[in-house]
């Protein structure tokens, strides 16, 4: 399994989510471990970073 990054401060007991790169997939319960030895989803790191990236640079400033 793939661990998606999700919107969200919080989980708040959905269980299920769209995930940061658009997949619908259940929500995991924090405490297994699978998923936190599962690697991070590509997708989502590269949108996240990319918008820490615009809220950087995007203002138009430079
Ligand atoms: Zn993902």
């Amino acid at each position: 399994m793939t661990r998606h990054a999700f919107r969200g401060k919080r989980w708040e007991g959905h269980p299920a989510g769209t995930s940061v790169c658009g997949v619908l997939c259940a929500m995991a319960e924090p405490n297994e471990l699978d998923w936190f030895q599962a690697p991070t989803c590509r997708d989502c790191t590269d949108v996240l970073i990319a918008e820490q990236d615009v809220a950087r640079h995007g203002e138009g400033g430079e």
